[in-house]
Parts: C-alpha cells; sequence; structure tokens
C-alpha cells in the first residue's frame, strides 16, 4: 500500500470535509467520499478520511454479515464498517482506528468517564457531553501533517441518532472557521417516469432539514437517474442556496465505481473544493487512475471465479474479496465473472455440476458449521482436478481439514469450532484464545489487525506471488489456528507450509501457520490471514493476482485442448 505522505502542500491548518446523505440510504456516500479524497490526493494533498456513524453498537464485529455487510478490519486491529474498505481502496492507504466512531463507541466511552467521576458530579447530557465525545474523535485523526480530512457522516439526515454527529459537527466547522470547512450533501434527485419528469423536492426537503440543523451545503451532489439539465440546476441552486457550479450530478456509472472521480473531475469538483478551502490549486494527476479505468473498460476476455460462503445473497458480505478478484482480474487485463454459490447446497447430492464451468474458486473467511461440509467439497473438486483454489482464513483451515481427511485418511479430522469432540483436531483455539472462549467474550477479542509472516520456502508459488521477500504483514481476524502437531504428517503428504507467524524463534511450538500450498497443483494456496483486505485497484494483491492468473491459464489451457480435440 501506498504509505508515502506527500510533502505538505497546504498553507494554514488541516482543512475538514463533512458529507452528510439525504432522502434515501445506499446512495454511495462512501465511495463519493472516497472518490473526493482521490482526486485531493492525485493534487497532492495529504489526505485521510474519518466514517461517523451514528448506530448503536460500539464496532460492527458482533453484527451478522446479514444485516450490514462486511467486517473490515484495520491495520491497527479495529473492525470496523465497510466503508473503510472503500476508503482503503480508493486512496490505497491504510485507515487507523481513528478513521470509524459509532454511536456505541462514543457513549461507552462517556458512560465509562461518568463512572469513573471525570465530569465531577455533572448531569452528563448529550449536548455538551456526547458532542464534545464526538468533536474530540473528530480530532483524533487531524495530524500536522494532513492537509484534509473527510468525514463521512453515516445514515440520513433526520435520523433521530444521528443528530448529536450533525450538531458536533456544525459546532467543529465554525471552531476552526467556516472557512477551513466544507459541508458536501448527496441527495437523491428521482426520475418520475409517468410525468417524465426530475424531482428535486425531496432534495430541496433534505437541505431544508439540515438547514434546520445550521448546516448550509456548500456542494450539492445529485444522485440521479437521468442527467439534470440547466433548469432543474438552477432550481437546486436556488432553492438549497448552493452556487450553480456547486450542483454536482452523479448518475450511476457505466462500467465500474472507480469511474466516480472521472465524473466528479469533469464537472471540476476538487478545484472547486480546493479554492473554497483557500488551498493553493495543483494539477490533478489522474495518469494511473485513467490506465486502470481504461483496463476495466477493455478486458480482453473473461475468467470465472467462484466464490463459496454463507452470505452470499448479501451484495456486500464479501466485498474486499469481490474487489480484490475484480482488481486482480484488471491487473491481467480480463474481468471477473464472479459466481457465487451458498456452501450448503454445495452438500446437496449433484454439486459438483455447480461447479463445472469455473475457472477457480475462492472460499473466503466465515464462522461456524453451517456450510462447512459444502466447502469442503468443492476445495477437494479443486484439489483432485488442479482447479486453482484460494483459500482465506476459514478457508485455509477448511483446505487443511480436507487433506486430513482426503489424503491423511483421518476421516473425522475437524476444526474444534465445528466438532468439540473431533479425534483429530487439525484447527483449534489459540493458546491466547481459550479464556475469552470460556468467557464467552465477543467483540473485539480475536487475534486482531496486522501481523508479520515470514515466507520459509524460497521456491514455492505463495514467495512467487509475493515477489520473493522475506516476511510480509497481512491482516487478521480469528481464533482458531492449524494444530502444530499435525505439521509432520501433511508436509510428508505433500502440503507445504509456506508462511509462518514466528514470535519466539526459540520456541518454535508458539509458531502459527500462516500460508500453505499443495505441491503438485497448479495454484492450490491459502492463508490465515485476510489478504483482501490490503488490495487496491491500482495495486491488486499479489495472492489474487496468482489466483487469477492460474484461472486464467486453467481457461485457455482448457480452450486449447478442445480446440486440438476439434482440430484432430
Ligand atoms: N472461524 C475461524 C476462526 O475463528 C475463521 C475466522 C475467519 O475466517 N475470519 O478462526
Amino acid at each position: 500500500m501506498d504509505k508515502t505522505t506527500h510533502p505538505s502542500r497546504r498553507s494554514g491548518p488541516t482543512r475538514h470535509i463533512f458529507i452528510t446523505g439525504g432522502v434515501v440510504s445506499s446512495l454511495g456516500k462512501g465511495i463519493t467520499c472516497s472518490s473526493i479524497a482521490r482526486l485531493l490526493k492525485n493534487m497532492g494533498y495529504s489526505v485521510r478520511i474519518q466514517k461517523l456513524d451514528p448506530y448503536l453498537n460500539v464496532d460492527p464485529g458482533t453484527m451478522n454479515p446479514f444485516q450490514h455487510g462486511e467486517v473490515f478490519v484495520t491495520e491497527d486491529g479495529a473492525e470496523t464498517d465497510l466503508d473503510l474498505g472503500h476508503y482503503e481502496r480508493y486512496l490505497n492507504q491504510p485507515c487507523s482506528r481513528h478513521a470509524t466512531y459509532t454511536s456505541g463507541r462514543i457513549y461507552l466511552s462517556v458512560i465509562q468517564k461518568e463512572r469513573e467521576g471525570k465530569y465531577n458530579g455533572g448531569t452528563v447530557q448529550v449536548v455538551p457531553h456526547i458532542t464534545n465525545e464526538i468533536k474530540d474523535a473528530i480530532r483524533s485523526i487531524v495530524a500536522p501533517e494532513v492537509d484534509v480530512v473527510l468525514h463521512e457522516i453515516g445514515g440520513t439526515v433526520g435520523d433521530i441518532e444521528g443528530l448529536p454527529f450533525m450538531e458536533a459537527v456544525r459546532q467543529y466547522a465554525s471552531e476552526v472557521g467556516r472557512e477551513n470547512a466544507v459541508f458536501i450533501h448527496l441527495a437523491y434527485i428521482p426520475y418520475i417516469k409517468a410525468a417524465g419528469e426530475i424531482k428535486t423536492k425531496p432534495a430541496q426537503h433534505s437541505v431544508q432539514k439540515l438547514r434546520e440543523i445550521g448546516i448550509i451545503p456548500d456542494f450539492l451532489i445529485c444522485r440521479s437517474e437521468k442527467p439534470l439539465n440547466k433548469d432543474v440546476r438552477d432550481k437546486l441552486a436556488l432553492f438549497c442556496m448552493v452556487a450553480p457550479h456547486a450542483v454536482i450530478e452523479l448518475c450511476d456509472v457505466p462500467t465500474s465505481i472507480y469511474e466516480v472521480p472521472q465524473v466528479l473531475l469533469k464537472q471540476d469538483l476538487h478545484t472547486h473544493i480546493a479554492k473554497r478551502l483557500g488551498l493553493p490549486e495543483h494539477e490533478c494527476d489522474m495518469r494511473a487512475w485513467d490506465l486502470m479505468v481504461r483496463h476495466i473498460r477493455n478486458p480482453k476476455d473473461t475468467v470465472t471465479i467462484g466464490l463459496i460462503g454463507k452470505y452470499i445473497n448479501h451484495q456486500d458480505a464479501y466485498k474486499s474479496v469481490t474487489e480484490s478478484i475484480d482488481h486482480a482480474a484488471y491487473a491481467h487485463l480480463v474481468k471477473a465473472n464472479i459466481v457465487r454459490l451458498e456452501s450448503e447446497t454445495l452438500e446437496k447430492e449433484g454439486w459438483e455440476e455447480k461447479l463445472k464451468g469455473l475457472d477457480g474458486i475462492v472460499v473466503p473467511g466465515g464462522f461456524g458449521k453451517r456450510g462447512f461440509e459444502g466447502k469442503l467439497n468443492a476445495i477437494r473438486w479443486c484439489r483432485e482436478n488442479n482447479l486453482p483454489y484460494l483459500g482465506l482464513c476459514l478457508g485455509m483451515q477448511a483446505a487443511c481439514i480436507e487433506f486430513a481427511r482426503d489424503v491423511l485418511k483421518l476421516e473425522r479430522a475437524n476444526s474444534t469450532e465445528m466438532d468439540e469432540k473431533t479425534p483429530n483436531p487439525i484447527i483449534t483455539v489459540m493458546e491466547s484464545q481459550k479464556e475469552i472462549v470460556e468467557l464467552g467474550k465477543l467483540g473485539g477479542t480475536m487475534r486482531l489487525g496486522s501481523f508479520t509472516c515470514t515466507l520459509t520456502k524460497k521456491t514455492s508459488k505463495t514467495s512467487k506471488c509475493y515477489g520473493g521477500a522475506d516476511t510480509v504483514r497481512e491482516r487478521h481476524r480469528h481464533r482458531y489456528e492449524f494444530n502444530n502437531a499435525y505439521r509432520a504428517p501433511f508436509e510428508a503428504a505433500g502440503m507445504l507450509f509456506t508462511g509462518l507467524y514466528i514470535p519466539d524463534p526459540a520456541q518454535p511450538e508458539k509458531s502459527l501457520v500462516e500460508l500453505i500450498e499443495l505441491k503438485d497443483h497448479p495454484f492450490f494456496v491459502a492463508t490465515q490471514a485476510h489478504p483482501e483486505f490490503r488490495s487496491s485497484p491500482v495495486e491488486p494483491h499479489p495472492l489474487f493476482k496468482g489466483l487469477v492468473g492460474a484461472a486464467y491459464k486453467h481457461k485457455t489451457k482448457g480452450a486449447d485442448s478442445e480446440s486440438a480435440t476439434a482440430a484432430s
């Protein structure tokens, strides 16, 4: 990831951009926010993004992916909203735990302070105590080298639980000076088919609602199904109290979400923001970004990757995984056709049929028994049919269990997560996690964040993927690990342990298996980590690149042999 911070190009203090949403949710506020941030970064500014989420969970770590999509994990081990994934992918730079605050986290801190007597016996109230805590959260991401921070406020204007955040950002903007703070409101502009008209009234109302709170937006980004004509723009500018150039149109992009920065750039949003914030104007260097988008738009071929999991019907449950597959495909100049398969359906007779036609398979992270045997079936299929496989976290654990059952003939091999009484516990709870599991302390207690992994086999495919590096750092979120007692029989049967976490070289029994690979297979690689949290469209992750490359080779080799047969 791109960790270089540009030399500061600003004069004066860190500037702030607050992004609110109106009319309806799911307008793509996270993507819009990330796109603006990318444009500012491409102008040479040092940029950060922060999400302020009004819901009451302390973090999404214990939320069901059906409800909330994937849990994104930061380098420093915070379990966060998936929008942080967009921030990292667009900016190609890591976020910290200060990049995300929920109402739950804010309230928890205030209540803890109250219990510790830190308010000197005063009455603790939403204003000023909660709002002050929110302002501290905003300050926590400001640093001398940061030119601009974008703060995305979750939810929609008018939500009851969002009010303290709105009040806090209003106060904060006055405190830093309105010349240093910009408000951007993202609103939905519906098209009413029967009337054949675009309607601005919902957007007007949501801006009115903002004004009630004391916030007047500087820019209005219109998520619209149809282009806005001049009349509509003028009307919006007049009633929403923004300059005509500050009405920005954002229709659905044709090919990829990575086209959004270009749409905003065309309307000069970046220069208007820079001017409004008194930032010296710099050219926005889009060369690398434009090239990446060109690759997305012009794939030379397709590759079909199966994604096998429990939450397949939720669009966002495996967001970083599907994004990483896409990124890797762009790098190979192909388009990934991702086939989502519900793992439980791979437990029923005829499951093999569902896997035919796939060029590669990914089994992502997961928890619990449901659908686990289906994942094992898919993995066996890959192993036996030389089909490229990439396992992520549970996907590595499952690959080890499948190998133990089918190759080592340990038929009841399992993870103690799935079967506490298994005679062959290939995967067991980590020593450090035992007490946590017994006490049932959920939430922020797994092995979380980045750890250094030593790559142990220089000639392996894993090592080749990672460019021959000695060590790599990947992010984690798990409680279970490979049981080292089984290392020797696995190795004897052709499994390579290509990456280890070595906390103390003098105590090898404390090492954790982080990467495995099948010796005689075109590409069968699995990791205990979550490499999907480190991929960006401009810098795809090497393991995903390895998988997609191998999958494409598998596809074209198949085509070659078909045409050879046809010719003979
Ligand atoms: N359930 C497994 C564990 O806790 C895998 C977790 C994951 O895939 N994120 O170790």
